[in-house]
């Protein structure tokens, strides 16, 4: 197994920040990287915010807290992220730009450095054939948010070895995380129930059938989920849940995974949920107020 002390990051959006912060508290250096400067900012930003929320809760300990922001070190150029022994992806869901990323990333490598993407949906395998070493490549799928959700899914690619899963399991216990073994197919075990689920829900908004507030309403009190489909798509990223459900609508080749017109709209007005400020939501209130 592979000894792992520097972890590095590329993507520093809610996802990649949120890495970041566990891997920083649970003793690892961290490089953090994306392709524009201002989001390493505000992920490091995003990081010491829900650090000190942590802090508040009592949940973590001033002085860890202190320690884990040290660890974490923005890497302004992609080539850093090579002195890493784990570069983990967590870039925008889409296959040209990650495959573009580990492309441009490889030459920078140590021979030992061991590869993983936190793609939502995308094949593990064809992501690790845009590299030099499919068999040191793996899926390490966090969830959102993650200093909070337990799981990591954990995805083997045609190619990976023994050792990286064995190591990549290793690496998500060392994190507090559990972890669940999802075979190779589009959107894996997790998105391929809960995505269509959200699409499901915003073609019940489309249709008429509910209003934003009934659907989520409905979800909440009726089946017991802690957050409605609409909400949980706003917070996943509509972006994000439109990009998986191409996946498995191109992957699966079955029409019920067709992305519902009104998710396509949505997003081509670029509202994207909660990152964007506004999605079925509109967040830059005081409290959020259906779009529709
Ligand atoms: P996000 O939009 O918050 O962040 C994506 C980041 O990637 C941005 O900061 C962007 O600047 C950066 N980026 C884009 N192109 C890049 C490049 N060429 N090099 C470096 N950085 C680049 O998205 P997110 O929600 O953090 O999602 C990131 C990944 O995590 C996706 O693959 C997504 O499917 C996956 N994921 C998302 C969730 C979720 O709930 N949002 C859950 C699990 C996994």
């Amino acid at each position: 197994m592979a000894n792992i002390k520097t972890v590095g990051i590329i993507g520093a959006g809610q996802m990649g920040a949120g890495i970041a912060h566990v891997c920083a508290l649970a003793g690892y250096d961290v490089l953090l990287h994306d392709v524009s400067s201002d989001r390493i900012d505000a992920g490091l930003q995003s990081v010491e915010h829900n650090m000190s929320r942590q802090v508040g809760r009592g949940t973590i300990a001033h002085d860890d807290m202190v320690a884990a922001l040290q660890r974490i070190k923005p890497a302004r150029e992609l080539q850093a992220v090579g002195k890493s022994d784990l570069a983990i992806e967590a870039a925008t869901e889409d296959e040209g730009v990650k495959k573009t990323i580990f492309k441009a990333l490889t030459p920078h490598l140590s021979e030992t450095t061991l590869l993983a993407s936190n793609t939502s949906s995308i094949s593990i395998t064809r992501l690790a054939s845009a590299t030099d070493r499919p068999e040191k490549f793996i899926g390490l799928h966090f969830m959102n948010p993650v200093p909070v959700m337990k799981l990591v899914e954990i995805i083997r690619g045609i190619a990976t070895d023994a050792g990286t899963y064995e190591t990549a399991v290793e690496f998500a216990r060392s994190l507090g995380k559990t972890t669940a073994n999802a075979e190779d197919f589009p959107a894996f075990i997790v998105n391929r129930i809960l995505v269509p689920m959200i699409n499901e829900a915003i073609y019940t908004l489309y249709e008429g059938v509910g209003t934003v507030e009934a659907i989520d309403n409905a979800m909440r009190l009726g089946a017991n989920h802690p957050m409605g489909p609409l909400e949980l798509g706003d917070f996943i990223g509509l972006d994000t849940v439109l990009a998986i459900m191409n996946v498995l609508y191109e992957g699966l080749a079955d029409s019920k995974y067709r992305p519902c017109p009104l998710l396509v709209k949505y997003v081509e007005a670029g509202w994207l949920g909660r990152k964007a400020g506004r999605g079925f939501y509109d967040y830059r209130g005081e409290a959020p107020v259906p779009t529709r």
